[in-house]
């Protein structure tokens, strides 16, 4: 657990920062000037700093609301994504936070009303039509949420917008504020998914598959829109059979009138992540496999992408309708 936390000065006296801090035995607390200090500090190996990751409290001033990146959006028009969080409780082998940050160190941005500030301008800005904003792009959006409540606090903010789409995306079974509030119609809960025999090697500290369709199972029951994301779509040798598995086990449990949508996306990296997050894991079995790269992209090339894809499609065609099912891809 955490034992060190870093304060930024200017909000040692943030209520939200006592908050947090009161949620932790007798840490060890540093006040810094900036959290970047710490973040950013030059030769930090993440694989070592993630078995004892401290955390970092901060206040952010700008950027609040970026626009989504290529291959994370849905149907809207417009996606935007915001990250109160930098890092992740969970340790997937496959993320790309780990070739992103040189510190595996958790930051929270304890001031939230800014996020909210910003995330209402935009939009006003764009117009409360065909806007869907990200949370847990940076993060995992309600890991961590018994200690930073910012779910909480950011549900009456899209309950007043209920044309514009929040997504959380998870793998956390922690389910407050979720479970206890009414369901709100356009704030989707959504969960990576993958195969339980592949989750156990890869999805390492994150929650099982059986525990996730389980959280599914009971925020379906109270009504809450449900997102299945199958992204990355993960390559080994029975993955038909795995796959479909999956498929038939979350078809069985979920009601389909549940979901609101379904996305999947192929496993890929811009080559110079590839190269940091393997050399981090250079034993790790799932870079051992056939990846080639294409245009300034590490993937299983296009053939494999799209044999998962359609199988994934076809499988799920008697479960949702088409237009619920999106294919996330990064452009190359
Ligand atoms: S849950 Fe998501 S953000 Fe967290 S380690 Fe896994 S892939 Fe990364």
């Amino acid at each position: 657990m955490i034992d060190t936390i870093f304060i930024e000065r200017g909000v040692v006296n943030h209520s939200r920062t006592q908050s947090i801090k009161s949620k932790f035995k007798n840490p060890t607390i540093i006040e810094v000037d900036r959290y970047q200090e710490i973040f950013n500090k030059r030769s930090q190996n993440f694989r070592i700093q993630k078995q004892n990751p401290a955390l970092i409290l901060a206040k952010k001033h700008d950027n609040f609301v970026l626009p989504a990146p290529s291959g994370f959006g849905l149907a809207s028009t417009r996606n935007f994504y915001f990250s109160h969080m930098y890092n992740c409780i969970y340790d997937c082998r496959y993320c790309f936070l780990q070739g992103m940050y040189s510190s595996a160190n958790y930051v929270i941005f304890v001031n939230f009303e800014d996020f909210f500030d910003e995330i209402e301008q935009s939009i006003q800005v764009n117009g409360a039509q065909d806007l869907t904003f990200f949370s847990g792009y940076d993060c995992d959006s309600l890991a961590f949420e018994n200690i930073t409540g910012f779910a909480e606090s950011i549900l009456p903010l899209f309950k007043s917008y209920p044309k514009v789409d929040l997504e959380f995306r998870t793998k956390s079974v922690q389910l407050e504020p979720l479970k206890s509030g009414l369901p709100i119609a356009n704030c989707i809960v959504a969960f990576s998914m993958m195969p339980e025999e592949l989750a156990k090697r890869l999805d390492k500290k994150a929650p099982s598959i059986k525990r996730r369709i389980n959280a599914i199972e009971k925020l379906a029951a109270r009504g809450w829109p449900i997102g299945l994301r199958f992204d990355p779509l993960i390559y080994s040798k029975d993955w038909k059979q795995l796959y479909k598995g999956l498929l038939l086990e979350i078809m069985h449990r979920v009601p389909r009138e549940a979901i609101h949508s379904i996305s999947h996306g192929p496993l890929r990296y811009p080559k110079k992540m590839y190269q940091d997050i393997t050399k981090l894991y250079p034993e790790e079995l799932l870079f051992s496999l056939p990846m080639s790269e294409n245009n300034g992209y590490v993937d299983y090339g296009v053939d494999v992408e799209n044999e998962m894809a359609e199988f994934l499609i076809k499988n799920l065609k008697n479960y949702v309708e088409e237009a619920k099912v999106f294919q996330c891809v990064v452009q190359a």
